[in-house]
């Protein structure tokens, strides 16, 4: 029977929905499956992205685990593609690739003054208060005013987690350096910005609401932001999501300030004009807009101001390219038909395929990753015409290739180490986990029971 010795590259949710479809799906060959991550554990955004007090969320690295204990896929952890192994490594040892490497970046946001000190993408500061181990560990919190410039999910995590007491997120895992930068926070006004009116938010209902529910924080909303046009109104009365968000949204126009220590205001119709200052953020400038009677916004001409000395830019992430693969650069994904990766020519790529956010763009939550993995792995059986013909299909091959190169990587065996290790730690403060966050101490808990002088552990 023909084997397909398939290397998937990105252990987030699409590279592991897309290991485990493979596996359940109904074929006429074997098949054997790699997965290579270049951080030292699994999960990508779930772990790196979702916010650390959203425990219910965070908990779908529970079924993602389930997948790959199922002993039937290897990870391969700490390993980047690119760089520790290449397109021409992959062609030599497996059948065909796919890729499902996300988006880690800030997109741009183009107006002046990004580049002044104390402006930040989004994805940075997530970055630092999820712990992850290419980021500075030390995050800047002396800022009173801050502004906040997106309407979707992401915004408010940020903002959420500015205002939020750091005492309320000390039973989440977030690592030990985080609680005590929050902790020292000076923050008090949070601002969040969006370009568009209440009944345009990208927000859904649960993490809306979320912001009205914390401790000592007031939430601040303006009447002038609620004159609605007649397609803002259409969109209420026939869709459930923007009904139930501007219900809650409405709720606060009424609520009396309570007095507390925090404020965070919700500005619609403002679109960014330029962050102002001279070395350093001093204020954000922007239009105010209007419907265009279209569902989009016009520039009214009023330009306010308002003073602020941290502006984060959540207006969304954006894909980076990968050595050798063709890539879209207007809309940073990997050109694709259906998962079949193709080039500048729309031909396809033989033996190439995308899946998950790099493969349609970085929007949709992490169940969307699953349908986007079964129609990439839909091609993958359907093209076995195309695969490649590996020289050295052997199993053996590829770790022998690894450690001739003297890469550490982990596996799944050292991920089980780290997270019992992190539940520990946390278990030992009355915490949920406690996160390791530097790569050497990542790896070197991971392969500590059975590391030898000679390197990496070889079990997986
Ligand atoms: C801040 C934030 C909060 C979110 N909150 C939620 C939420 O509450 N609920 C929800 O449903 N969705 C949420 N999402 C969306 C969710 O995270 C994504 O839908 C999902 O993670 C996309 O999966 P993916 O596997 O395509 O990408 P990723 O999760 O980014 O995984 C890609 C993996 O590939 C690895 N990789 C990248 N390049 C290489 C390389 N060259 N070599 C080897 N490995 C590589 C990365 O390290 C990463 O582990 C959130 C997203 C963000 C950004």
């Amino acid at each position: 029977m023909t084997k397909l010795r398939l290397a998937i590259v990105g252990a987030g949710p699409a590279g592991i929905y897309a290991a485990d479809i493979l596996l359940k799906a109904e074929r006429k060959f074997e098949v054997s499956i790699d997965l290579f991550e270049q951080l030292p554990a699994p999960y990508g955004l779930v772990r790196y992205g979702v916010a650390p007090d959203h425990p219910r969320i965070k908990g779908i690295i529970n079924a993602l685990r389930e997948v790959l204990d199922t002993g039937r896929i290897r990870l391969f952890g700490n390993v980047l593609y690119g760089r520790d192994i290449t397109l021409a490594d992959l062609k030599k040892h497996y059948n065909a690739v796919i890729f499902a490497t996300g988006a880690v970046r800030d997109a741009a946001l183009p107006i002046p003054g990004t580049e002044l000190d104390g402006s930040y993408g989004a994805a940075e500061f997530v970055s630092w208060y999820d712990g992850h181990p290419d980021f500075p560990r030390e995050w800047p919190l002396e800022h009173r005013e801050v502004a906040v410039i997106g309407n979707g999910n992401v915004a408010l995590d940020v903002a959420r987690t500015l205002a939020k007491p750091a005492d309320d997120l000390l039973s989440t895992e977030i690592p030990a350096n985080v609680y005590e930068g929050l902790k020292r926070s000076k923050v008090t006004d949070v601002h969040v910005f969006g370009r568009r009116g209440p009944a345009q938010v990208k927000f859904t209902p649960l993490e809306l609401r979320e912001l009205g529910e914390m401790r000592d924080v007031d939430v601040i909303v303006h009447d002038e932001d609620f004159e609605l046009d007649a397609a803002s109104i259409a969109a209420i009365e026939t869709n459930k999501q923007i009904f139930v968000l501007n219900k809650v949204l409405n709720s606060w126009r009424t609520r009396e300030s309570t007095g507390a220590s925090r404020r965070l205001h919700l500005h619609f119709w403002a679109k960014p004009l330029e962050i102002l200052g001279t070395d350093a953020v001093e204020a954000f400038r922007y239009e105010r807009t209007r419907p265009d009677g279209e569902g989009g916004v016009v520039g009214t001409g009023e330009i306010r101001e308002i003073p602020v000395q941290a502006v984060y830019r959540a207006v969304g992430y954006f894909g980076s390219p990968l050595p050798e693969i063709p890539f879209d650069s207007r809309h940073g994904v990997v050109p694709n038909r259906e998962g079949q990766v193709i080039d500048d020519n729309d031909e396809q790529v033989h033996g190439v395929y995308a899946t998950g956010w790099i493969k349609r763009g970085p929007v949709g939550l992490i169940g969307h990753t699953k349908s986007d993995a079964m129609e990439t792995i839909r091609n993958v059986i359907n093209d076995q015409a195309n695969w490649w013909s590996p020289a050295l299909p052997d199993e053996a091959a590829v770790t022998e290739l690894l450690r001739s190169r003297g890469v550490e990587y982990t596996d799944l065996n050292g991920w089980r180490h780290l997270d019992e290790h992190e539940l520990a730690l946390g278990e030992a403060e009355g915490r949920l986990r406690v996160k390791v966050v530097p790569r050497e101490e990542m790896v070197r808990v991971s392969n500590a029971p059975l590391a030898t002088a000679a390197g990496p552990r070889a079990d997986g």
